[in-house]
């Protein structure tokens, strides 16, 4: 059964065939594994559950496909379902996915039973090489197969959303940002604390990332495009690669002391003394700046400014204060609900 640390925290849970991707997308994702050398990874070969220093908690368990873990007596349902937020299902869309489909609805059907709430995310996946009309055609034809099977058995109102992903570019980033978003409660309530910070700063985007993953767990209501997506993940990383980039103005005690932990990527045995990040610089290419602010120890904001906005960051540091405070707030209260 899960750890007494996860318990009552939203869980994820990734399934699907041998060799569909799922070894890769967690350790593209939680461990950092460069794309390329997923190649010479090993198939999963057994359930792995996989612990998360990430802000949620939550955990990829990863199936061996092979398994069908629905006929064998010897898996707990309850053990393996019970806490789970979504269900990810991985289908090689490169490959002949008939087999795929037809196991991840015999799963769903099985779920509605006594999990219906659990959300069904399906992730095409791989789908780096193949053209835009291609990949719409595969998503078309593999929601069309679910969907009839679905009505069928009268569940065609089962929580199941589609997502075309690859891990060699930020698109599996993308998908688990609206995986996790899901299961934030008071999802809304964060979205309009974005939407107003973007309004009194004048930022063009805002982000509230989860460092460790950089999987975003909200944005303000403006539309979110890849692109600001991608200048702020790739923000994160050049943050943590200059390391020396410490407040560069006065931080209370107490603010000092929210921020214990690890966040950078470094271990919390490695960590000397304070690292409270945050930083503004000014985009090369379209001359905009950008801002980062961490939050606690496992997020951080980071926002999109407009291009005449560097001369009022007194300003802007004393909203995102007010902001960050708010935030800080509000996971307190959601996770003491939780
Ligand atoms: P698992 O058995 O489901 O854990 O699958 P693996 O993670 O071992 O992946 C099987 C193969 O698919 C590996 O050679 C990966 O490099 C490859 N792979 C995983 N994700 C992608 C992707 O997004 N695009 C492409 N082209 N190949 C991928």
């Amino acid at each position: 059964s899960a750890p007494a640390s996860a318990k009552g925290k939203p869980r994820l849970l990734l399934m699907g065939q041998r060799r569909s991707g799922k070894s890769s997308i967690s350790s593209v994702v939680f461990h950092k594994l460069p794309p390329h050398e997923t190649l010479f990874l090993e198939s999963t070969a057994r359930i792995q559950k996989d612990s998360m220093a990430s802000f949620m908690d939550f955990q990829v368990w990863d199936f061996p496909g092979q398994i069908d873990i629905l006929e064998n007596p010897d898996f707990d349902m309850e053990a393996i379902f019970g806490q789970v937020g979504a269900l990810i299902w991985v289908i090689d869309a490169q490959d002949d996915y008939l087999e795929a489909v037809a196991r991840l609805n015999a799963t769903i059907l099985a779920l509605q039973g006594n999990y219906p709430l659990i959300n069904i995310e399906v992730f095409i996946h791989k789908v780096d090489g193949l053209s835009d009309d291609y990949k719409l055609d595969i998503q078309r034809d593999i929601t069309i197969r679910i969907q009839d099977e679905l009505s069928d058995h009268g569940c065609e109102n089962a929580p199941v959303t589609f997502h075309l992903t690859s891990i060699y570019n930020h698109s599996i980033f993308e998908g688990f940002s609206k995986v996790i978003q899901k299961l934030i409660p008071r999802l809304g309530t964060l979205e309009s604390m974005l939407t107003n910070l973007c309004r009194t700063c004048r930022f063009e985007k805002a982000y509230l990332f989860d460092v460790l993953s950089k999987i975003y767990i909200a944005t303000d209501s403006s539309p979110a495009d890849m692109a600001s997506y991608e200048i702020c993940s790739d923000y994160i990383d050049v943050i943590i690669d200059i390391t020396e980039v410490y407040g560069t103005w006065h931080r209370s005690e107490d603010g000092r002391k929210k921020l214990e932990g690890a966040p950078w990527g470094v271990k919390l045995e490695d960590q000397v003394g304070c690292a409270t990040a945050e930083s503004c610089l000014v985009l090369h290419d379209s001359r905009k700046p950008i801002m980062l602010r961490e939050v606690d120890r496992y997020l951080a904001l980071v926002a999109i400014m407009k291009e005449d906005s560097y001369d009022k960051m007194p300003l802007v540091n004393m909203n995102v204060d007010a902001v960050v405070e708010g935030l800080t707030e509000f996971f307190n209260i959601t996770r003491r609900k939780g």
